[in-house]
């Protein structure tokens, strides 16, 4: 049986099969839990499992954790920790490189970027049939790429990236400068009467367009997905892009493409269950 895990830096969740079927599923908020200590308590709960698959928020390597923002890790070497002491397969790839693997399976396509909004800005690439990874598995990070500066700070060190204005981590950090109450939903912002609240929704759609266009003109893909619990939850923001991309990209690079939300529940445990067929 396989183990199939979405490692994000909000939820761990889980899911078990048994070939193409799910035998149990499950989820635990991650606050204070080691990553390798969960799946070991999991492993004493289905002794049977042969194979772990993981789609993980952080930067990976042939096995290897090489960056962590928000997941505790204690042993790096997290495949050859498994594979050393149980008797498992141990799988491992970033969660959106996972992602966009189920949604490459899902459009039935070899061309597709998968653009996650959620608490971050995320993007798997596959072009040509094959996951695009870089030397450092940090190709695609498009929500590091500079964008404008902002009053603090980013994850990763940088005050300008795109994601401190297009990601729901983003637009919390705003709300927490500017003093706007942080329940406020993305549409509230925008149908409120104070000029400050659409303007903050303002910022956040403009900086998403960008981060579109961006995809768009430097991987003309087949199909672009749109996904991420800021996308799923806010109708609006979808049609704003299918409205607008355009002047965010490069024409040519527009034509035939198709611009699609997920329809998936959960593209990167699906995409984790695929990781097999990489090897
Ligand atoms: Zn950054």
């Amino acid at each position: 049986m396989k183990l199939c895990i979405d490692a994000g830096g909000t939820y761990f969740r889980y899911a078990l099969y048994n070939g193409e079927q799910e035998l149990d599923t499950g989820s635990e908020k991650c606050n204070g839990i080691g990553f390798i200590s969960w799946i070991e308590k999991l492993l004493q709960r289905y002794k049977v499992v042969k194979t772990i698959a993981v789609g993980y928020a952080g930067q990976v390597k042939d096995g290897i954790i090489l960056g962590a923002p928000n997941i505790e890790v204690t042993e790096p070497n997290i495949k050859n920790y498994f594979q050393s002491r149980y008797d498992v397969e141990f799988l491992i790839q970033n969660d959106l490189s996972c992602a966009v693997l189920a949604e490459a399976k899902y459009f039935q396509t070899e061309e597709i970027c998968a653009l996650y909004v959620g608490s971050g800005l995320g993007l798997g690439v596959i072009t040509n049939g094959s996951l695009l990874e870089g030397y450092n598995a940090l190709a695609g990070e498009i929500g590091h790429i500079p964008y404008k500066k902002a009053p603090f700070f980013c994850g990763c060190g940088k005050d300008n990236c795109i994601e401190l204005f297009a990601s729901g981590s983003g637009l919390k950090k705003f709300k927490r400068y500017l003093q706007i109450d942080e329940a406020l939903t993305l549409q509230e912002l925008r149908d409120s009467t104070l000029t400050e609240h659409n303007e903050l929704y303002k910022e956040f759609e403009e900086a998403l367009l960008d981060a579109v266009g961006v995809v768009i003109t430097l991987f003309n893909p087949e199909v672009l997905v749109l996904g991420g619990g800021i996308v799923a939850d806010d109708e609006t923001i979808f049609e704003t892009v299918l409205a607008r991309y355009r002047e965010f990209s490069m024409l040519q690079s527009t034509q035939g493409l198709r611009i699609v939300k997920t329809k998936l529940q959960n593209a990167v445990l699906q995409g984790a269950s695929l990781l097999k067929e990489l090897k």
